[in-house]
């Protein structure tokens, strides 16, 4: 098996081969700092940092760019609201989302590049453009990339050249020759923050920092570009016409764009309000909980982000790291063996999966299906199967980033969050339980009973286990409100 992946440039699911064997060269977009991060975000965030590490997993060398926009039109009106330099706004939005990201599981990009550093490259870039004809000053300072000089423009996001428009007509940026062209360098109005240029004090447009980000610590042409599927247009499309124009050499081998973010199946926007922001998931969930309910679709669709999606995907988290608390409770004195028939058939499911254009969805049902075959072992009390099993899943889904916390601390914090949620007093439970025991010894079975449901109405599973009865919340999505 090799790893096919669905390049957005050929509309085909195709073979990698990176241009380098062994050597991968991977840029995507990041965020602009404007405002708090959100579950949009954290896809693409999670979703190119699966693909890094998944490429990792099969022996590949992964150089990895991200960046981060800390200077635009949205950062400079948030700035000037709250009265505070645009540049430090962006600077602690950064430290914020940094944090969120690394919170959620996200790794540190291999470079993660700013802008703002690096300006000069920019300028450089552009005035590259100009000596080509394939850009202009304006008088006024603005500098455009002129769209009629690449004639391959279109070709990302499978449109002609003619009903190419990116929104902004002429009338509305002064000095524009055509209403398909676009801004390289935005001159200084009033007050605004700038650096000085060769066409007057200004700042570069967005489509430009991408290209010269991923040019300086990639090389001129990348192995794979990402994003999101909202960026192919005009976005990509642009930043190829610029470096295709200026190198004149392929600037990305494969381009990978993931779906969007729904809420209850409306388009999440500022608009209708719904956003779900990063640090409120947080608060609320275990960050794996939030990685499985965005792993678990295929990246290139949508995920509509339904209410209760995360109770219930925080139920199977409880039940998986219950599973693998048993296990350790089980096995303290066996190690497990690394080339064991389980590992080595969970690898090659795992890899059939992710080879098929990264498929994390099929990998997570996988997982289900594993639970099963755990449960059965744990009936049989197989422990040397049980120990090599849940080693292969910790060591494998990593690459997907689950799996990988202590299991009592998982299960401690959920339980107590479900203790406050549902205002169980465990003394009053263990009341009933007491009881229900008598009850039982007398064989009033009737009112065993009702407890029972006494304790199921209040969010609590019980098991009975010989003598001694186990308590557990149940995590209920309807009941939460
Ligand atoms: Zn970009």
């Amino acid at each position: 098996m090799s790893l096919k992946v669905y390049n957005v440039l050929t509309r085909k699911k195709e073979v990698f081969k990176p241009q380098e064997e062994g050597k991968v060269k991977m840029y995507a977009c990041g965020i602009t700092v404007s405002g708090d991060a959100h579950i949009g975000h954290a896809y693409q965030a999670i979703i190119f940092d699966t693909i890094k590490k998944y490429l990792e997993y099969i022996g590949y060398q992964v150089t990895y760019v991200r960046n981060y926009t800390d200077v635009d039109d949205k950062i400079i009106i948030k700035a000037r609201q709250l009265g505070v330099n645009p540049l430090d706004y962006a600077n602690r939005m950064i430290i914020k989302t940094d944090k969120e990201l690394s919170a959620l599981g996200v790794q540190r990009p291999t470079v993660q590049a700013r802008a703002t550093e690096c300006i000069d490259d920019m300028i450089q870039f552009i005035q590259k453009l100009i000596d080509t004809k394939h850009a202009y000053a304006a008088d006024n300072g603005n500098v455009f990339f002129s769209v009629s000089s690449f004639k391959e423009y279109g070709k990302l996001s499978n449109r002609s050249i003619d009903d190419s428009i990116s929104g902004v007509r002429k009338e509305i940026e002064p000095g524009k020759l055509d209403d398909r062209d676009f801004a390289l360098w935005k001159n200084a109005k009033d007050d605004e923050i700038f650096w000085d240029s060769p066409w007057g004090p200004g700042r570069p447009g967005w489509h430009i920092e991408c290209s010269t980000m991923s040019m300086k610590y990639l090389g001129e042409t990348l192995d794979i570009h990402g994003g999101g599927k909202d960026l192919i247009f005009p976005h990509h499309e642009n930043e190829i016409a610029q470096s295709e124009s200026l190198t004149g050499k392929p600037f990305s081998l494969y381009w990978i764009h993931n779906g969007l973010i729904k809420i209850n199946n409306q388009k999440m926007s500022k608009s209708l309000n719904n956003s779900i922001l990063i640090e409120d998931l947080l608060k609320k969930y275990n960050f794996e909980v939030v990685r499985m309910t965005l792993l678990e679709n295929h990246y290139r669709s949508d995920v509509n982000v339904i209410d209760g999606i995360f109770e219930q995907n925080e139920e199977k988290i409880y039940l998986f790291y219950k599973l693998l608390h048993e296990i350790d409770l089980l096995s303290s004195s066996y190690e497990p063996d690394k080339l064991s028939s389980d590992y080595q058939e969970i690898d090659a499911q795992f890899r059939t999966a992710m080879d098929n254009d990264f498929n994390t969805s099929v990998a997570i049902a996988n997982l289900y299906e594993y639970i099963n075959v755990l449960n059965g072992l744990m009936r049989k009390k197989d422990i040397e199967r049980l120990v090599n099993m849940k080693y292969a899943l910790v060591t494998i889904y990593k690459v997907l980033g689950l799996l990988q916390q202590d299991p009592k601390k998982v299960l401690d914090d959920i339980k107590e969050k479900y203790i406050k949620l549902y205002n169980i007093d465990k003394e009053e439970v263990e009341n009933l339980l007491k009881k229900r025991k008598e009850y039982k010894e007398n064989k009033n079975y009737e009112e065993a009973d009702k407890i029972r449901d006494e304790l199921s109405n209040k969010g609590i599973m019980i098991k009975d286990r010989g003598a001694e009865t186990e308590w557990d919340i149940n995590i209920i999505p309807a009941k939460i409100s």
